[in-house]
């Protein structure tokens, strides 16, 4: 009977992947693109599942609201730094993600942005769009070459593994940091795990593949970017708390460091106006997993987590 549908809150959107097959077993409540914080909290009482995303903070307060029948939050996301795991332990709520659908998108969103900043291309590109390329100039955005370069992994996990295998495959040297050795990763690309102060002062380019926790905000600050120097690249497409981005536009700026590709940023999707007026920056906004295969895999994996709990099984995806 219809009444004794569950209901499935949507924070924002799902993509029909995965919409499609929660709609046919749930009743559905859906913000859309533009919900706010205040919408979440006027949709979710009485909810059994929750689907939340990146830009959507499931807190104590949202949890209460829901009250006792939420029995998960599915994150569209393999980051869960939006969702508050103790809270959601207290009061017994499954929290499930999204991994591995998107490693291969995002290894290679941050390989696309290792070369554009690598080449200085959102310079090239913007001065010749602005009437401002006056014929070629063998002196202008010079940048290095990926061939030969240390291409340092901060955070070998999935996506950094797989972003190391791509690097290692156009000719880098890899090195890495992580909390644990990854002898198997050593094995295969001949990878030399080291400490992150040793990795910034050896490599040529530093990606961020760590998870936004407590332990790793502003991993990099002031005195990281130095570290990596006015020759040296910074790529992240993890989370924007990871890196002080005020610093890294100051450091473009004073050219203490030679380029960045930013995916992620602290207050998305607020920008800091001096990084957007920034030489060398490569800036995106939050794409890394977007392609069609990574994009319909998440709303799939969403579907399959949100079915199992309300079905009283064990998710796919479980992190809480
Ligand atoms: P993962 O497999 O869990 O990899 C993260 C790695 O970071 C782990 O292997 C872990 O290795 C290491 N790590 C964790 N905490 C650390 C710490 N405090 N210090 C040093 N290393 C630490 O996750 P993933 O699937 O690769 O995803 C990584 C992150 O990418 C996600 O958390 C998400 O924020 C981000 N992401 C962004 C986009 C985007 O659109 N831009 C898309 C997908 C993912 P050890 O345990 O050995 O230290």
């Amino acid at each position: 009977m219809n009444d004794e549908r569950q209901t499935v809150v949507i924070a924002r959107i799902l993509l029909p992947a995965g919409r499609e097959r929660l709609a046919e077993r749930f009743d559905l409540r859906e913000g859309g693109l533009d919900a706010t914080r205040a919408d979440l909290l006027e949709m979710v009482p009485g909810a059994s599942a929750l689907v939340a995303d990146p830009s959507m903070p499931v807190d104590s307060d949202v949890l209460d609201a829901a009250g006792a029948s939420l029995k998960v939050v599915a994150n569209f996301a393999v980051g869960y730094d939006n969702v508050d795991l103790d809270a959601c332990r207290e009061r017994g709520v499954i929290v499930t993600n999204t991994p591995d659908v998107l490693t291969e998108a995002t290894a290679e969103l941050a390989i696309a942005l290792t070369f554009a900043a690598a080449r200085r291309m959102s310079d090239a590109e913007r001065d010749l769009r602005a009437g401002q390329w006056h014929g070629w100039d063998p002196a202008a955005y010079r940048g290095i070459e990926i061939r030969g370069s240390t291409v340092g992994v901060v955070g070998l996990g999935r996506i950094g593994t797989q972003f190391a295998r791509l690097a290692h495959g156009l000719g880098a040297k890899i090195v890495y940091t992580s909390r644990l050795p990854k002898p198997e990763t050593e094995g295969e690309l001949g990878a030399r795990r080291m400490e992150l102060r040793e990795l910034l002062e050896t490599s040529d380019v530093v990606s961020i593949h760590v998870p936004s926790t407590p332990e790793t905000l502003r991993l990099i600050g002031e005195a990281e970017l130095e570290l990596i120097g006015e020759e040296g690249v910074l790529v992240n497409t993890s989370r924007g708390p990871i890196v002080d981005s005020v610093a890294v536009a100051a450091a473009l700026e004073h050219g203490t460091l030679g380029a960045a590709g930013l995916d992620v940023y602290e207050n998305e999707p607020e920008v800091p106006a001096r990084l957007l007026e920034a030489p060398r920056a490569v800036l995106l906004p939050h794409i890394g997993s977007a392609t069609v295969r990574s994009r319909d895999g998440m709303a799939s994996a969403v579907a399959d987590n949100v079915i199992a709990v309300l079905e009283a099984r064990e998710p796919p995806s479980r992190v809480a």
